[in-house]
């Protein structure tokens, strides 16, 4: 390891390797499989090159993007690695070429596309080199289940085969569910492999989550408020994107978009537009992503929720990628919950399939819910350990948030989803807990329940908030499906015999009726006092508090 520093210092200029690098690199070192699960930008190259500058002979990276490719063979030029590259723009000379240079040992790392391995003869020319390692960049992109499959991935098992000596294989990537795991062990045969999970906390990043407010009028306040920074929007629709841009543009930010239903040249000008800091903002679709390595980029907003965490922390994390700190802020609205069923029920098919999308969309809903610190969410889903609340998200710093009972709410909700026998969705349980007389609620007799009107003091939309809390926290469980119906779990069971009471950080609304008539002067200067506030704080104001708490206070 201390062989390991000293290059780490020598060739790269930091002074030591975070916490996940260390464990990954001990254990390349060790001769043993490794697989790293690191979050984007977590420093994944430095993981296989250290390692290859102390292997002897040339290790060979597969890596899916042609241009991260030359990206980082010219940028391990510049600090004095002797690497290459070979891919499909190479004529088949040069290819020749590279490869004799690598038989000669003058290369310590060759980074090929997979595509290459789909020849017969490619791989019959890798058989005479000394391969020591083999690096598998972007390593979900063998498994089907994750967001891009690439076939030829699979055929990195042929390389390893082709190659006199089984060279010790490292696989990387940012995405965490067992099922990717599992393929990637599966897929690529990595043997007793250690796999680590390290590094999804980003220091650096404060997340938050905004409900209930005008989408438009929150990013626009932020974007002034943060004029002059670079920053991406993403938005869940192309459509999304034309518009939003559009708004934008006449709102006089210097914006761009980018999304699959453009050219790729109108793409790679926007990109590069955008890597020059001639375009501050970038409003783009989940087409924007695995080849920009901008570092200073300081906020992501989420426009829309995404279908799950992978997607949402692989775009988030694209802010603050030079270390400095960033934000990450999702404007949530029910409706994306809706816009991501119907993405999902048009893109996949097989039934099994579908569930499973469904339910890690309930993960990212439940995220948007959580009352609870959203790093530390973050870290436990995907499988590390967070021991302290990060201190500088939306809910770790709402000074409105308190630690409240709220086990009355709870056995009311929960009594009324039983008496409902368990098969209805979370806006009909609402409703009947409102006391409201739609039609549904009236078609069902619902109105003789027991429970109907029990909660009649508070809005429907605060009773939706509980029981969304109360499914993030485990309480209650969303059938999987299109109409996912409200169950209770057997921590719901000890709530209601009196066994466990339900207390959560959160901001209860007071339940006695809001007074329609808001006092104009009064909620002015809340409003400047919230001015105050944030400024003295250095936080944003909708952070202080949202505009909605500020009328209820009138
Ligand atoms: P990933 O492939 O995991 O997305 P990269 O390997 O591209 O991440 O690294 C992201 C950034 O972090 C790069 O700019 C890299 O130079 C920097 N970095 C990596 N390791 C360290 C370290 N130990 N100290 C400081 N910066 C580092
Ligand atoms: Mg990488």
């Amino acid at each position: 390891m201390a062989e390991a520093q000293e290059l780490l210092r020598k060739y790269y200029g930091y002074p030591d390797f975070r916490e996940g690098q260390k464990r990954v690199i001990e254990s390349l070192l060790s001769g043993r499989d490794t697989l790293g699960i690191m979050p984007t930008g977590g420093g994944k190259s430095i993981c296989y090159q250290v390692p290859a500058l102390i292997m002897n002979g040339t290790t060979i990276v597969v890596s899916p993007l042609i241009s991260l490719m030359k990206d980082q063979v010219d940028g391990l030029d510049s600090i004095g690695v002797p690497a290459a590259y070979i891919n499909s723009s190479l004529s088949y000379a040069q290819v020749e070429m590279r490869i004799r240079k690598a038989e000669r040992g003058e290369y310590k790392l060759l980074y090929v596309a997979p595509e290459r391995l789909e020849s017969e003869r490619f791989l019959n020319l890798l058989a005479g080199l000394v391969v020591p390692m083999v690096a598998v960049d972007e390593a979900h992109c063998v498994s089907q289940w994750g967001h891009d499959f690439r076939p030829s991935y699979m055929r990195i098992n042929e390389l390893v085969s082709h190659l006199p000596d089984r060279p010790l294989l490292a696989a990387f990537t940012a995405t965490a569910t067992d099922q990717v795991r599992e393929d990637i062990v599966k897929h690529l045969k990595l043997s007793e492999p250690q796999v680590f999970v390290t590094g999804f906390a980003r220091e650096n990043l404060s997340f938050s989550v905004i409900k209930g407010e005008n989408k438009r009028d929150v990013l626009m306040g932020y974007i002034r408020e943060h004029a002059g920074e670079a920053g991406i929007v993403y938005a869940a629709t192309r459509k999304e994107v034309d518009q939003l841009c559009e708004y934008l543009l006449r709102q006089g930010v210097a914006a761009g978009k980018y999304h699959a239903g453009l050219t790729d040249k109108e793409r790679a000008d926007a990109q590069e537009r955008f890597l020059y800091d001639e375009v501050r903002v970038m409003v783009a679709s989940n087409a924007f992503g695995m080849g920009i390595d901008k570092s200073n980029v300081r906020y992501v907003v989420h426009f829309n929720m995404p279908k799950n965490m992978e997607a949402y922390y692989q775009e988030a994390g694209r802010a603050g990628r030079d270390g400095e700190p960033s934000d990450c802020m999702l404007l949530f609205s029910p409706q994306d919950i809706h816009i991501q069923k119907f993405l999902i029920e048009q893109s996949v098919s097989d039934p099994e399939r579908q569930a499973q999308e469904y339910r890690r969309l309930q993960q990212m809903a439940d995220y948007c819910h959580t009352p609870q610190c959203l790093q530390r969410y973050i870290v436990r889903y995907f499988g590390g350990d967070a021991e302290e609340d990060c201190g500088q998200c939306s809910n770790c710093v709402s000074p409105d948030m308190e630690l409240t009972d709220i086990t009355l709410e709870a056995q009311q909700i929960f009594s009324c989803v039983k008496r409902m026998r368990e098969r209805f969705g979370m806006t009909l349980v609402a409703s009947v807990l409102k006391g409201s007389r739609n039609k549904k609620v009236l078609d069902f007799g619902f109105d003789s329940l027991s429970t109907y009107g029990l909660m009649r003091t508070r809005t429907e939309k605060d009773i939706v908030d509980l029981i969304q809390l109360l499914v993030a926290e485990g309480y209650l469980q969303l059938t999987e499906g299109k109409y996912p119906v409200l169950r209770l779990s057997s921590k719901a069971s000890d709530v209601l015999s009196g066994k466990e009471r339900v207390v959560q950080r959160i901001r209860l609304k007071p339940s006695a009726p809001v007074i329609q008539d808001v006092e104009a002067e009064l909620f002015d200067e809340l409003r400047k006092l919230r001015t105050e506030i944030a400024k003295r704080e250095g936080i944003p104001p909708y952070i202080v508090f949202p505009d909605s708490t500020l009328r209820e206070m009138c």
